[in-house]
């Protein structure tokens, strides 16, 4: 007698479910941790990095903002009515665009600044002079730009700096809310737009694979502005969310310095035929320190080699915007 088998791949989500786990759909920033873990991969990136005095500012920056993160003020949060509202719409409980902003988030900015004052580049120092010295009106129109996506009109030598603020504030107030609701229901959870953070609905910077804790490389979208991660399975464009026509694009050797070589190895873009857009997967289980935003600014070389094809990104990296496609040069990264 024979026995036939037919063998199958299994997806990581169906090696889970098989195995009696669940995929947990988002995964948490830690206060204590988020930004210092930033800063430390920022630092490893840099050695020997042609961005080098870009990534090692952009760690001063990350290193401010940990110290900001551990000891925020409280701010008005949404209450229950509000979270409730949300969850029935299935939109983001603390929406980027238009969430009441407390004044906290500019003396953030400025105890952030005042951090940076001494340290960085010539060019830095002057950016942060000038900002200390903006008014309010000013610092949250340039807010409004950033978290609407508009470049019209946003200065973009200090928009890394009033991100970074932004960053800390919104990073905050999921994690106040995640913990004022422990015991009373998850007040985040799947919203309408997939493409979307749960939490504020802004675009991912890129996306990870994960395989600790029980998780066996399932892919997680991490969010520009508030680090929270939510899950969306693999091989699937996270512009339009066709599983069609997704391909994969590395760095050889070749294309990355040899510095930027070992990061970028790490790095692939997914791309999709059918939309023209792509976003960043990186892997843990290649390396276990990557950090999406931090990695993100270290493959620059690797958004080139993809943008030549015509591809456009999906991504967002708050400490590295570019300006509306015009006749001005892009700015030069390593100025910053
Ligand atoms: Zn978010
Ligand atoms: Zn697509």
């Amino acid at each position: 007698m024979s026995v036939t088998a037919t063998v199958r791949v299994m997806s990581p989500e169906e090696i889970a479910a098989q195995a009696g786990g669940e995929t947990p759909y988002l995964l948490w920033p830690e206060r204590s941790t988020l930004f210092a873990e930033r800063e430390m991969r920022l630092r490893q990136l840099a050695a020997h990095h042609p961005m080098r005095e870009f990534l090692l500012f952009a760690a001063e920056i990350a290193r401010a903002q940990q110290a900001l993160l551990s000891n925020f003020p409280d701010v008005p949060l949404p209450d229950e009515a509000q979270l409730d509202r949300a969850a029935r719409d299935a939109a983001p409980p603390l929406p980027a665009v238009d969430w009441p902003r407390d004044g906290a988030w500019q003396a953030g900015l400025h105890r952030l600044l005042a951090q940076l004052e001494t340290g960085g580049p010539d060019a830095a120092r002057e950016v942060v002079a000038r900002l200390r010295g903006a008014d309010a009106d000013w610092l949250d129109a340039q807010a409004d730009c950033l978290l609407t996506g508009v470049t019209h009109g946003l200065d973009l030598a200090t928009a890394p700096l009033i991100a970074a603020a932004l960053q800390v504030y919104w990073t905050h107030m999921l994690l106040a809310v995640q913990s004022a609701s422990i015991g009373r229901g998850q007040p985040f959870g799947r919203i309408e737009d997939e493409t979307l953070c749960p939490c504020c609905g802004s675009r991912p910077v890129a996306s990870i694979t994960r395989n600790a804790g029980g998780l066996l490389g399932q892919r997680y979208l991490q969010c520009s502005l508030c680090s929270l991660q939510w899950h969306m399975v693999r091989i699937k464009c996270t512009h339009c969310l066709s599983t069609q026509s997704v391909a994969y694009q590395s760095l050889q050797r070749a294309d990355a310095s040899e510095a930027e070589g070992a990061a970028s190895a790490l790095a692939q873009a997914e791309t999709c035929d059918g939309c023209g857009h792509y976003l960043k997967i990186f892997h843990t289980d290649r390396d276990a320190q990557v950090d999406c935003a931090a990695d993100d600014l270290a493959t620059l070389t690797l958004d080139l080699l993809v943008s030549e094809s015509g591809s456009r990104r999906h991504g967002v990296n708050l400490m590295l915007l570019f300006g509306d496609p015009g006749p001005e040069d892009p700015p030069d990264p390593g100025s910053a």
